[in-house]
Formats: structure tokens, sequence, C-alpha cells
């Protein structure tokens, strides 16, 4: 019989899968593979920081049986911590401002976490905000925070899957890795074994307009997950050998074409990732490398956006361009 004793033994291990239609390119180009995510068991990349995290957490006694994990989150960190405590038995209670969607609310107490709501309309040092009401958890007796921003178990956790993966799964052969930067965990972690192997490999950010990463100043910008207004612990900033600026209009039509062209349903920081892989084939193909090959990691799935980058009301409201999406017709029509 074939079966895994636990979700968690099925985090990693992610496919490549080769993007095709979506590049625009000639026959003759760089290779470009996507490392697809959204295949981990709670649905992004970030189940394998919560994994790792957790499991440094217990070796150093700073997360006893039955503790409970502190982290203000809503997103996917929020899933794989909330995944991974229940499997292991640990209480979870994550802090969230207000604006925070109640279907991602849902999703963190269907695996059993409770969620605190702070209200948005609070200065910081209010005792109910975010921040005061995060903290004063994190200090009760039993409690841990992750603290993805800082923990060093969140590079690492690529260091020791997410990188070896790609390595293995190329035969050594990549030449270029793209991904965005949220934490930076990801980009440090890959980005720092790939050089190890190989110091020819190049790694390359990509960034949503506006955020420090691209030089920006952290102005708003709609693409989630990725981009920042600091420079957090977690990011090297010696490992970005580029980083490529990419549009919120840009990333949002490309994430549309790879639902519609590639069967990939995935969030925006994919498509924006996704794009900026594509421009770097197109200027390798121009200079006539074609046997490079390109790898883009594709953080999580597109079913967390349905009412955002999939609803073409809220792609309208701010002005971009809806096109690659089949309408729908009323029954009358049909
Ligand atoms: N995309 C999404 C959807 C994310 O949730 C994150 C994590 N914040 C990232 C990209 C960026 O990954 P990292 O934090 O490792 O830089």
């Amino acid at each position: 019989m074939q079966y895994a004793n636990s979700l968690l033994d099925l985090i990693g291990n992610t496919p490549l899968v080769r993007l095709g239609r979506t590049l625009d390119l000639p026959d003759e180009a760089p290779l470009v593979l996507a490392k697809v995510e959204y295949l981990n068991p709670g649905g992004s990349v970030k189940d394998r920081i919560a994994s790792r995290m957790i499991e440094a957490a217990e070796a150093s006694g700073a997360l006893q049986p039955g503790g409970t994990i502190v982290e203000p989150t809503s997103g996917n960190t929020g899933v794989g911590l909330a995944m991974v405590a229940q499997q292991k038995g640990y209480k979870c209670v994550f802090v969230c401002p207000d604006k925070v969607s109640e279907d991602k609310r849902n999703v963190l107490k269907a695996y059993g976490a409770e969620v605190v709501v702070c209200p948005t309309a609070v200065a910081p040092e209010h005792p109910t905000s975010y921040y005061n009401v995060s903290d004063r958890l994190a200090a009760e007796p039993g409690a841990w925070k992750p603290d993805q921003y800082s923990n060093p178990h969140n590079p690492r956790s690529h260091y020791e899957t997410t990188g070896p993966e790609i390595w293995a799964q190329t035969e050594g052969r990549i030449t270029h890795f793209v991904t965005g930067m949220g934490t930076g965990g990801t980009i440090t972690g890959v980005g720092r074994y790939l050089k190890e192997q190989n110091s020819d490999i190049l790694v390359v950010g990509a960034d949503p307009s506006g955020s420090v990463y691209s030089g920006g100043t952290g102005r708003p910008y709609l693409v989630e997950g990725v981009g920042e207004d600091f420079w957090p612990e977690t990011y090297d900033r010696e490992i970005a050998d580029r980083v490529i600026e990419v549009s919120d209009a840009d990333s949002f039509a490309f994430t549309r074409r790879l639902a519609r062209e590639e069967a990939m349903l995935v969030g925006g920081s994919s498509g924006m990732a996704a794009f900026a892989a594509r421009q770097l084939a197109h200027e390798l193909a121009a200079e006539g490398r074609t046997d490079a090959v390109i790898v883009v990691l594709l953080p999580d799935s597109g079913r967390g956006y349905l009412t955002k980058v999939f609803n073409d009301d809220w792609l309208g409201q701010y002005g971009f361009a809806t096109g690659a999406q089949a309408d729908h017709r009323t029954v009358g029509e049909v």
C-alpha cells in the first residue's frame, strides 16, 4: 500500500512544469520552468517555513507540548502554521486587522485556529492595536511567536528543501532563478543554495513597483504577499543579482493568462514572478542564449483571489484590463 502517515510528509517536493504559450517565445528559446508551490498540502510555499520553524522551536524548547503559536498573519503562513499545529497538537492564535476578509479568517478557523481581529482605526500604541494585542498574547505563558520576518529557519527551510529540489530536478542545468520577495526567505535560502552549487547562476527578484526591493518607498500596490516598505532580517541583500520591477497591471494580466492559457490557477504574486521570468527569457533569447534554463517559483493558488484578480469588477475598479477571461452569459442569452 502506498500512503502518507500525515499530510506533513507531503510538504515540498513540488514539481517543475514547463511554461509554454504565455511566453510568446520562438521554438528555439530558453526553457522556463515553473516550481508549482500551490501543490503543497496547505496550498502554498509557506508550508515549508511553517514546518521548519515549528520543528526548530520544538528542538530549542521555545515551543513546549500543548503550547500556543501566536503570529500576526492572516495569509499563507497562517494556513501553514495552522495545519502543522493541528497535526502536532498545538493551539494557534492569529492576530489580524479587521480589513482582512472573512474568507481568509474562516480558512484559519476551519483548521481549528483562533482568530483575534483588531481594529485598524486605532493608533499602534493603543491597547487594542494589532501590534499590542499580538505582543501581549505572545508574552503569555506557553506562547511562542514564530515571527517569519526575523526567524532564520524561514530562509533555512528554502536552503534545505526548495533549493536542493530545484538543483536536482534540473540536473544542475538551471541558469536563472526568479522569485518574488515578501519576507525574502525564498530568495535568500534558494539563492544561497544554488550559488553554492554554481556561482554563475543568476538570482533574479521580481518586485511590485513601489516596494523597497526595487528602489521604491513602499508606496501602495495591490499584488499580495510580495514587496515591502522595510528591509526584513530574513532578506539577505547580497543574494539577488538583479530585481525586475513589475506593475500591478502586468502582474494581474499575466496571472489571468496563466489560468487561461497554461491552466495554472495561481495568485497575483505568481503572475508577477512569471511575468518577470518571461521578460528575462525574451532578453536571453535576443542574446542567443537558447541554452538558458530559467526556474520561476509560483507561491500560491488563485483560489484565494477569486473575488480579486479573477473578478472583472474588482479589476475594473482599479482601471486594469479584464481581457483574457471568458465572459459569462445569463440564462436568457443561452
Ligand atoms: N507570494 C505570496 C502569495 C506570499 O504569501 C509570499 C510570502 N509573504 C511570497 C510570495 C514571498 O515569499 P517570501 O516571504 O519567502 O519572500
